[in-house]
């Protein structure tokens, strides 16, 4: 028997036992006449204790070799320690060892295994398997089993039924590129890994498993952005007989129970926000209402003054900054770099001060009266102190320029506390998305999504003023989760194939399986998908989803640690028929 107990699991109680023990060394301190080493496992630590009065001199001198991340095995008595460690729940105990052996030896490790490690991120991730020696992300991955295992808790609570689906796939437009895999059995021919399961979801609900759900890996080949992952995980769901209000139903009861078993927190309110507002009034679509900062667009008070940049803009718009006034002018040139930036693109910034007495002094005084500049705090919700920000241009790239400035602000200002959480919906997305680059439009969620009737008119009119069943579900900032109620009769597919450019012929040889399900009996249906890999990164109160991924690729797509992706030998491309015959 390799162990009678866990590191983590022994207690005063225990004092007199017999106990075999395995793991880790975690470090060895060498007193001379006597030794103690830290063993580790994932439960704990527990002091192992040598003293040359006590110990077989053998044993004691073999245990002098031990090096750091030495597996080893010890047997020993539990005893009660002298001095004892109260910041661990084993430290009132030590055991005495008389018996040990070495396991496996091990190379020094490239970076220290403690909760602070002087190891770099690449250098961790080469050597993941030590990575995952560390407290910290041992426990994200302990965190992350606890997430899923009350989704599937819930869920299954709920009657929803996990249905595995196929890998090896056509493809199933999400927006993003295809992985593809080559067959070798059918020469020339490729399967798709899956961007999400959505068609296949939507044929179990032809099929009549009426709820579904799925913990799934996607794939989607996008171009590198922070902290996405070429692979990553969805809670991916969806029901039948259902309209959109039965799925927001649903899923805010997962989530309450999710922020309640695994926070602590209690979260009676989803408010709602359709998508318009969310961009009028936070200039994005995922805004976080943990605090205010609410855009006021002031065209109506600002334009039409003697200030040319702002009567040939668009939009002009402002956010009120709590206690901004209290900013030195050297601040604010900062704040107006900051918004410069490439990264935000705003050509400029103008600002005026809430000074406590109730007057204003701007940045654009020769344009604007107080008079004018009261209007703009009004609109802005400014208060006495406060700054208002103000930005100007096309509509689209101003909000999403002073959105940015707003989160860096609510960041800078502690807004953003990690401990709070705020969901919200945003509803009503447009169906169509127009895609300057193919002249064309795109669905903005994805083909099957249902648009709302009475919007369908429209179609033909003004495509992009046509709204969609489709909601998403946003934490802190975050889109957590997205759906949509489909389309389910092959008629109004067919059509939105045709709004999409598919030509029936295209969308014949894509999708004909959907469409024909859709006359053997398909149910109204609709669903939702969260990304799990974020949600547990969020729930954890953590920024990066890569902490909580055990084996998560790079910023440029690779695994350091396997090194892949890797080239293949000429046979098997040979094989897979992707040789390419080059003939002179
Ligand atoms: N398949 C969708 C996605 O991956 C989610 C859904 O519509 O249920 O975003």
């Amino acid at each position: 028997m390799y162990r009678s107990h866990t590191n983590g699991e022994l207690r005063l109680a225990h004092v007199g036992n017999e106990v075999n023990l395995s793991g880790w060394v975690q470090k060895v301190r060498d007193k001379g006449f006597m030794l103690w080493i830290d063993l580790r496992d994932r439960y704990g630590i527990t002091q192992l204790i040598l003293d040359e009065e006590r110990t077989d001199k053998t044993l004691f001198e073999k245990v002098k070799t031990l090096g750091r991340e030495f597996v080893i095995q010890a047997t020993g008595t539990v005893i009660e320690r002298q001095s004892k460690n109260n910041n661990i729940p084993t430290g009132e105990i030590e055991v005495l060892v008389t018996k040990l052996t070495i396991l496996n030896a091990a190379k020094t490790p490239p970076f220290t295994i403690e909760d602070d490690t002087d190891g770099g991120e690449e250098l961790r991730m080469q050597y993941r398997y030590l990575d995952i020696r560390r407290n910290p992300v041992k426990e994200n991955l302990i965190f992350r089993h606890k997430v899923a295992q009350e989704v599937r808790n819930y869920l299954s609570n709920q009657d929803f039924i996990e249905v595995e689906t196929p890998y090896l796939i056509k493809s199933t437009p999400e927006g993003a590129r295809d992985f593809v895999v080559p067959s070798r059995m059918n020469e020339g021919q490729f399967y798709a890994l899956p961007q999400s399961p959505q068609t296949f979801k939507q044929l179990l609900m032809v099929g009549g498993m009426d709820k579904y759900f799925q913990i799934v890996k996607c794939f989607r080949d996008e171009d590198l952005r922070a902290d996405r992952q070429p692979e990553f995980t969805q809670i991916d769901c969806e029901m039948a007989f259902v309209e959109q209000e039965d799925i927001l139903n649903a899923f805010e009861g997962l989530t309450r129970h999710l922020l309640q078993k695994i926070n602590n927190i209690y979260v009676a309110e989803f408010p709602r926000m359709t998508y318009e507002e969310a961009m009028r009034t936070y200039g994005n679509d995922k805004p976080d209402i943990r605090f205010g900062m609410k855009f006021g667009e002031l065209n109506a008070v600002a334009q039409h003054k003697e200030f040319n940049v702002f009567n040939q803009a668009e939009l002009v718009v402002g956010i009120a900054v709590p206690g901004g006034n209290s900013y030195t002018r050297k601040d604010i040139d900062k704040l107006i770099d900051w918004v410069k930036r490439p990264q935000v693109g705003a050509l400029g910034m103008v600002y005026a001060r809430c000074n406590e007495d109730g007057s204003f002094k701007s940045s654009v005084d020769k344009f604007y009266d107080q008079e004018d500049l009261a209007n703009w705090a009004e609109v802005t919700g400014a208060k006495p102190g406060d700054l208002v920000c103000v930005l100007s241009g096309d509509t689209a790239k101003v909000r999403a320029q002073l959105s940015a400035l707003r989160m860096e602000l609510a960041e800078r200002l502690g807004l953003r506390k990690p401990d709070e959480f705020a969901p919200l919906w945003v509803v009503d997305f447009p169906l169509l998305e127009w895609d300057e680059e193919t002249e064309r439009f795109h669905a903005m969620h994805h083909p099957f999504t249902s648009p709302k009737p009475e919007d369908m008119p429209l179609l033909d009119t003004d495509p992009a003023k046509v709204r969609a069943n489709a909601y998403d579900l946003v934490l802190n900032g975050n889109e957590i989760g997205g759906g949509s109620i489909r389309i389910h009769d092959k008629a109004t597919q067919a059509l939105m194939f045709d709004h999409l450019g598919f030509t029936p012929e295209e969308a014949k040889a894509q999708f004909g399986f959907l469409m024909n399900a859709f006359e053997y009996g398909a149910p109204p249906h609709g669903g939702i998908a969260f990304g799990l890999d974020r949600l547990v990164a969020i729930l954890g109160g953590q920024e990066t989803i890569r902490d909580f991924i055990a084996f998560p690729k790079n910023n440029s797509g690779r695994d350091v640690m396997i090194d892949a992706p890797a080239l293949i030998d000429d046979a098997q491309l040979t094989e897979l028929s992707l040789k390419l015959n080059l003939k002179s």
